[in-house]
């Protein structure tokens, strides 16, 4: 194949990709941008192959078919809580791929002759090494085989450093030292090392900003491989992962109030009092029915449903979208309140609720829904817990202090949809379950909507 038809078609891929990442941005146009990227990318794979010569027509269909099928297959098969254990694997293969690349660039000695080459070789082993490691702590956290909480090293900060420095020191010294195997055995030893110490000490609530952090980590990787092997759409497409990956952590940093620089230095999880749920909740928790909710909700004028994990556990989608029927056929305002990270993963709610067919309209960002609560009769919470707890705004002791919240409290009336007081992923209590204007209808998510709709079907 000429190279220019070659650099030609390596193009469409990489535009492709940005209008891939343009459709994503928008729930509308997410599946269409999901599979503009995907056809970029398989353009990408195939072409790639015949340039190189690399592979008979026979083994490239053998793969997209083994490959395919093996896609097809966990996609279908995951469970939409359990994404981002899925993505925190999927980057670690990435940065794991970037490594073995990088390995084999250098144990040959056609390939590794000049000093770019070698550069390359030395920050795709340091990054790829650091991803593979730190992303499969990531997936045993969430997995939960390994403890979530977080896991204390001592002297963590200075362990960090000193490996850090190691890892440059020995990345000078392979680019100074082609020849030198040992070096490079021993820059992976070190960067797998740093990638367990960063992940192991984050726990709980911090955990999806490390994961978009190590997705970033792993398309530079991608990108690095791409000066390695000189392939163009490596370069591209690993830089708008490094990118997009970046721009998401910024993202995450913000909706959940750790700043960037604690994040690359592994010093999330600090701080904190510990807080005794008894303290929050003795004596002012109330327990209601849906019969009493039902007829709160028969007079109400707007009203604002809040979702989090629980209503993904409960799997309560379909019942939440008929809820919302009947308070619209009442003439009803019905609203969602969309917090940045409810749930396991970021869009978690806009997936579920766009499952249950609930217009994109109704979906509204926490920014734009908090000045509404105090013109709302009903918050209706339903498996949410730490995106509307009132001590992120006001308790400079607490843990999460600074987490913009869905300021759920300021309704009217609060009604708060779960299975017992237990806390949520963060751990902590939530003084909005005690509040005066709080009722709590206690059950499974699904069962106690359900039920809640029957109530007011009965009611006309
Ligand atoms: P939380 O984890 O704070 O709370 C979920 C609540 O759901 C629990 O308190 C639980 O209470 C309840 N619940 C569980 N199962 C059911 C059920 N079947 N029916 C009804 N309720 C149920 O969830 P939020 O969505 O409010 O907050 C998300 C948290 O997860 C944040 O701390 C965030 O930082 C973190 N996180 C977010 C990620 C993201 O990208 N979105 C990724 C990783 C973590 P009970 O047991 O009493 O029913």
């Amino acid at each position: 194949m000429s190279t220019s038809i070659i650099y030609l078609v390596y193009l469409v891929a990489a535009v492709l990709f940005i209008l891939g990442i343009k459709g994503l941005t928008k729930p509308r146009t997410a599946v269409k941008g999901n599979r503009l990227s995907s056809l970029g990318m398989l353009i990408a794979v195939v072409v790639t192959l015949f340039d190189q010569s690399i592979l008979s027509y026979q083994w490239i269909i053998a793969g997209i078919i083994i490959g395919g099928a093996t896609g097809a297959t966990l996609a279908s098969k995951i469970q939409v809580t359990s994404m981002p254990q899925l993505v925190a694997m999927l980057n670690g293969f990435g940065g794991g791929a970037s490594l073995l690349i990088a390995l084999a660039n250098f144990l040959d000695p056609q390939s590794a002759t000049h000093t770019i080459a070698l550069i390359s070789i030395a920050v795709t082993i340091l990054i790829g090494s650091v991803t593979l490691s730190g992303s499969f702590v990531a997936f045993a956290k969430l997995q939960e085989l390994i403890s979530g909480n977080p896991i204390a090293i001592p002297a963590n900060k200075l362990l960090n450093g000193i490996l850090f420095v190691a890892a440059i020191v020995l990345s000078i010294m392979i680019v100074n030292n082609p020849n030198d195997t040992v070096l490079v055995y021993l820059l992976v030893a070190v960067a797998l090392v740093l990638g367990l110490l960063l992940v192991l000490p984050i726990g709980g609530a911090d955990m999806p900003v490390v994961i978009a952090l190590l997705n970033s980590y792993s398309g530079i990787a991608a990108a690095t491989t791409g000066f390695i092997t000189g392939n163009t759409v490596l370069i591209v497409s690993g830089a708008l992962v490094g990118a997009s990956g970046l721009i998401l952590t910024q993202i995450m940093c913000k909706a959940m109030n750790r700043s960037l620089f604690n994040v690359l230095f592994g010093v999330m999880a600090e701080g904190g009092e510990t807080i005794d749920a008894d303290e929050v909740y003795a004596g002012k928790v109330k327990s209601s029915s849906a019969e009493e909710i039902a007829m709160m909700l028969e007079t109400a004028e707007r009203v604002i449903i809040v979702p989090g994990y629980g209503l993904a556990m409960a799997q309560a989608q379909h019942a939440v979208r008929d809820l919302a029927n009947v308070l619209e056929g009442r003439g009803t305002q019905v609203l969602y309140g969309i917090h940045p990270v409810a749930g396991r993963m970021p869009g978690h709610m806009n997936v579920l609720l766009a499952e249950a067919e609930v217009p994109y309209e109704q979906l509204i960002e926490m920014d734009e829904i908090n000045p509404q609560f105090e013109q709302t009769d009903v918050a209706i919470v339903i498996g949410a817990n730490d995106v509307t707890n009132p001590m992120a705004r006001e308790d400079k002791g607490s843990p999460i202090y600074g987490m913009p919240i869905l300021n759920v409290d300021k309704a009217r009336s609060v009604v708060i949809v779960k299975r017992s007081l237990s806390p949520g992923f963060a751990g902590l209590p939530n003084p909005l379950f005690a509040m005066d204007h709080t009722l709590m209808l206690f059950g499974d998510g699904k069962k106690a909507i359900v039920e809640l709709t029957q109530s007011l079907k009965e009611a006309d």
